[in-house]
């Protein structure tokens, strides 16, 4: 079928674009690969259990909720769950978004294309967790995971929990632990102090500016402080310890590149560590379309969020990492441009103010907590850096040197690093990193790190879905409406 305005991911990015494209007059679809809108911000809980109280663990619920009824109940919008968009490409037709729906293991799927020359893009991200002696095992989660299973389905990863990385994101998985009756034993911060109070407190005017967000900042460290969790920022955790599963951490100073400092370690007893270092943008789709992307490997947009491929625009955490409001900011840019609006229209007033109030805000978490150049220093030889094929950090090393390695792509076939079930997903900014030591070829790493995010099949895919692409006779396993066979 075609679609006037396509949006992919219902997130804060994709709601607001679908919103503000009805506004300006289009028909619109909204794809989300999960079963409920609402994206990793905004989680409903399950239908089973659902009792109302989501809004205990969430900001603007409400607004959440107003803006998700009012796109499914307007008949000129279609939201389709567990739509999986899987290929993207473009042709003299327009852009060809082939889509899967149904669970990969379930047992109702169906194919789908769907063409148009509007689309917006507002995939997301994925968390980041840098790895560590220790992170395989059992009772190690991503922040993001942790945060997930709070929100979802009001369950704690553990009841002593240390929460370690860098990044303000660390604070409401705090808070979100202690509200599902986790002892959050200690907020661990790699930024040092003084770097941190030097990056959150210059230019205070345009934390002014951005005062809800500084508001938000300091109910979470109200919260902390309510409950006595200690924050150890200018720290890592270097280790974890257990036999078949987390029983405690070392963690130990950092200096400025996040060298731990020797002499400085403690040992803490807990049962669940949860990392986050930071978002990766979900780049697959973008890079399908032949978006270009900027020096920082976000998608780069111009003042209406519209990308370097004509009728691609791309909002949220694809086009560099701000949160929620700035997500929806842009959501709106990009869903109002993509129908034709004009920039200037007054209804896009307050979104443009507010993406150029956020964007300042986003700059400051990157400089305050951005990756400090010297983590793998905290590394063995036997640490695993690729889980899905447990790829150690001695093997890629021996491998990058033995065969003198200039690109990413010899290292993951030979060693397998990011070729496993998550595809590189967790692991290949990190490969990136610990190979760009030995890059020898001047250029090497700007033209093979889009490698990493490159993933032609960008959602899984049964192998006789893959093996009827392309045949126009191809039935789909179940029927549903207004089909273009692939
Ligand atoms: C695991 C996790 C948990 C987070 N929790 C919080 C939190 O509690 N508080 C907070 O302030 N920030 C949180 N963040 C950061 C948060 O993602 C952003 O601030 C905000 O949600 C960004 O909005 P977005 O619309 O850009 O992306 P998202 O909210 O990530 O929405 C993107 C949507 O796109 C969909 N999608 C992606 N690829 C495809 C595809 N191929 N086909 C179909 N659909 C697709 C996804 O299913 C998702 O629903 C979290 C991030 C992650 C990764």
């Amino acid at each position: 079928m075609t679609a006037e305005v396509l949006v992919i991911g219902a997130g804060p990015a994709g709601l607001c674009a679908a919103a503000a494209a009805r506004e300006a007059g289009a028909e619109v679809r909204l794809l989300d690969a999960a079963d409920a809108t609402g994206g990793q911000y905004w989680r409903d809980l399950p239908v089973s259990r659902s009792d109302g109280s989501e809004s205990s663990l969430h900001h603007d619920w409400a607004h959440y909720v107003r803006l998700r009824d009012s796109l499914e109940s307007d008949p000129g919008v279609r939201v389709d769950l567990g739509a999986h968009v899987w290929a993207l490409g473009r042709d003299d037709r327009g852009i060809r978004v082939d889509v899967v729906h149904g669970q990969a293991d379930g047992t109702e799927r169906a194919t789908e294309r769907i063409r148009t020359r509007s689309l917006v893009l507002a995939t997301g991200a994925y968390d980041r967790a840098l790895p560590i002696p220790g992170w395989t095992l059992p009772g190690v989660f991503t922040a993001g995971a942790a945060q997930a299973l709070a929100k979802g389905e009001r369950v704690a990863v553990g009841k002593r929990v240390i929460v370690a990385g860098a990044g303000p994101f660390l604070l409401p998985v705090s808070q979100a632990l202690g509200q599902t009756g986790a002892r959050v034993v200690a907020v661990v911060e790699a930024g040092r102090p003084g770097h941190l109070a030097r990056a959150w407190l210059r230019r205070p005017s345009e934390l002014l500016a951005a005062r809800g967000k500084a508001a938000e900042l300091g109910g979470y460290v109200w919260d902390m402080l309510r409950r006595r969790v200690p924050y150890r920022a200018g720290h890592g955790v270097v280790e974890i310890h257990g036999r078949h599963e987390v029983e405690a951490v070392t963690i130990a100073r950092l200096d400025a590149r996040w060298r731990p400092i020797a002499g400085t370690e403690r040992r803490f007893d807990c049962d669940a560590v949860c990392l986050g270092h930071g978002f990766t943008p979900r780049l697959e789709l973008a890079i399908a379309a032949g978006c270009r992307l900027d020096e920082r490997r976000f998608v780069e947009v111009d003042d209406a969020q519209l990308t370097t491929v004509p009728g691609v625009y791309a909002a949220g955490e694809l086009t560099g990492i701000g949160g929620a409001d700035l997500a929806q900011a842009e959501g709106r840019i990009a869903g109002w441009a993509a129908a034709g609006g004009a920039l200037d229209a007054d209804p896009l007033a307050p979104a443009r103010r507010a993406r150029s109030r956020m964007r300042g805000f986003a700059a400051r978490i990157e400089d305050a907590h951005g990756i400090g150049a010297d983590w793998p220093r905290w590394l063995r030889d036997d640490t695993v850096v690729c889980r899905c094929e447990e790829v150690d950090r001695a093997t890629l090393r021996r491998v990058a040197a033995g065969t003198d390695a200039s690109g990413l792509r010899s290292l993951k076939l030979t060693t397998r690093a990011g070729l496993g079930a998550c595809q590189g997903r967790v692991c290949g900014r990190t490969v990136e990193q610990l190979l760009a030591a030995h890059l020898t070829t001047p250029g090497g790493t700007r033209s093979e790190v889009v490698g990493t995010d490159r993933r032609p099949v960008a959602a899984p895919l049964r192998l006789g879905e893959l093996a009827r692409y392309g045949e126009p006779s191809a039935t789909p396993s179940c029927s549903a409406p207004q089909k273009e066979q692939p």
